[in-house]
């Protein structure tokens, strides 16, 4: 039994940062979201993958707990390969190979058609809709996208969003969404919506809470250490459902911790290429930063 379904892309990726280079590595943002939802909760994936994809790779999630039936096999797996500057907070992409991705089309084992938490995570918004539309009584849906999709889907994102209770956008993205430069004008339309709550991540500068009439902002985390910020934001989303999942609890101090978590999560994963801090961390690391963000708030 899974607690919570995550779609989105299981990848191999290349990409090189100030810090190095590394070719068809595990990445993707379901892998992502899914380890940093492990912590937690019990993730399930749906995705699709090719005959190149690695099989230790999902023996790994497998070993972690990740349920990976709803990952259908194509013929090449969906690769990404991009590099980043000395501003680490985005992203340059050079070539995005859909591949497997283009024919997919979503399969949802019966076993996660009970479950209660739906993420999102980065995928073709389509994609994201048929999982909604698959799952028989979701109770929280977060959704996350990229800019990817914001000029190439934009109708059909919309459609989505609209369906999303917690949505999960960088600054950049929010404000090329919303068509505005201010994040806070951003926020409040995606509130008009249907959406509960929005989530402006501002990478290494931490992130904001929009709900109905309160404001949250969570601090980033000082690392010294940062070599790939490559799935920081689905970890970040990953973390922030998977807590939620586990507590049950919808609150808006709750969601505060759960933003926290993220938070955590995001800044563990930025500490080495691919998935290969997260792989490390323990619970304890994880509880050890948790208080260290807490204390970075006191005045
Ligand atoms: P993030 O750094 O959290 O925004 O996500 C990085 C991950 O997103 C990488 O591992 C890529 O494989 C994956 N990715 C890149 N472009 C896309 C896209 N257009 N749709 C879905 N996933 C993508």
């Amino acid at each position: 039994m899974i607690d919570l379904v995550i779609i989105g892309t299981v990848a191999l990726d290349s990409l090189e940062t100030p810090f190095g280079k590394v070719k068809d590595v595990i990445g993707g943002s379901a892998t992502y979201a899914s380890i940093a939802a492990s912590f937690f909760s019990k993730p399930g994936i749906l995705s699709i993958i090719g005959k190149d994809f690695p099989k230790q790779y999902i023996k790994y999630l497998n070993e972690r707990g990740i349920n990976t039936k709803g990952i259908m096999s194509g013929d090449k797996t969906f690769r990404w390969q991009g590099f980043y500057e000395f501003d680490m907070n985005e992203a340059k992409t050079i070539r995005t190979e859909l591949n497997a991705l283009e024919s997919y089309k979503v399969e949802v084992p019966e076993d996660y058609k009970n479950a209660k938490y739906i993420f999102l995570a980065n995928i073709d918004p389509e994609l994201q809709l048929d999982a909604i539309n698959s799952i028989k009584q979701p109770e929280l849906i977060v959704m996350d996208t990229m800019n990817f999709w914001i000029e190439h889907k934009r109708e059909q994102l919309l459609k989505t969003i609209d369906k999303a209770d917690i949505i999960v956008l960088n600054d950049g993205e929010a404000r090329q969404l919303f068509d505005t430069p201010n994040l806070v004008t951003a926020a409040n339309s995606a509130l008009k919506l249907h959406t509960k709550a929005v989530i402006i991540k501002k990478g290494e500068h931490g992130a904001l809470l929009f709900t109905d009439n309160k404001h949250f902002n969570a601090p980033g985390y000082p690392l010294e250490n940062i070599k790939d910020p490559t799935g920081c934001g689905d970890s970040f989303g990953g973390a922030l459902i998977g807590y939620l999942a586990k507590t049950q609890d919808l609150s808006e101090t709750n969601l505060r911790k759960a933003v926290v978590y993220g938070s955590v999560i995001a800044s563990f994963n930025a500490e080495d290429f691919s998935i290969e801090r997260l792989r490390k961390i323990k619970h304890q690391d994880i509880e050890k930063r948790f208080k260290e963000f807490r204390e970075m708030r006191e005045f």
